[in-house]
């Protein structure tokens, strides 16, 4: 298990449009792994590869983390009516479809303790590589379809405040200002 570090926006890195996975191969596999080792320690329900500061287009998606479903009859229906069969990684994500609307309210992990509502497509087919380089598509709606786009803005170097006003955004820069402070402050604390 390895965890990396999630960059907070606005990191410059965040901003990088990631490159194609040209071959998958183990490298890319330990990228998946320490992508899910990631996003289940800060519980998250999605991660993109730029979020590591990795410009390759992976990204990884668990809409049941803590695996509520199989006490949640209602949550799995939910789940089965998004579209959703469980933990997937999603290497060269690449929409065919995107149509309907949704209003969801957001947050993101490299933007903590921030939910603003955004407005997306309600449904999308996607096709992507699997871990082992297969093509398989993907059929999506509600949360399902929210998250593939919230961390395909990611591979593309937009982070969900990009749709918010200036001055939302404003605010959103300062409060994440004052908490790359308090890191650092403790970060420093733990070396002295
Ligand atoms: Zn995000």
């Amino acid at each position: 298990m390895a965890l990396r570090t999630i960059c907070i926006w606005p990191d410059p890195a965040l901003k990088e449009i990631a490159k194609p996975v040209e071959q998958v191969t183990e490298e890319t596999r330990a990228l998946v792994r320490d992508l899910f080792d990631t996003m289940y320690h800060e519980k998250g329900v999605g991660l993109a590869a730029t979020q590591l500061a990795v410009p390759q287009r992976v990204l990884v998606i668990d809409l049941d983390p803590k695996g509520e479903a199989t006490k949640d009859q209602a949550y799995a229906d939910e789940l089965a009516d998004w579209g959703f069969t469980g933990p997937v990684a999603l290497i060269n994500p690449k929409f065919l479809e995107a149509d309907g609307k949704i209003d969801f309210e957001e947050g993101c992990l490299s933007v903590p303790g921030v939910t603003e509502t955004v407005q997306r497509k309600g449904h999308v087919v996607v096709e992507a590589q699997n871990e082992k380089g297969e093509l398989f598509k993907v059929d999506a709606y509600g949360l399902f379809a929210v998250a593939l786009q919230h961390e395909n803005d990611h591979l593309d170097g937009k982070v969900f405040v990009d749709y918010l006003s200036k001055l939302k955004r404003d605010v959103i820069r300062h409060k994440m200002e004052r908490l790359k402070q308090d890191r650092d402050g403790e970060a420093s604390e733990s070396v002295a």
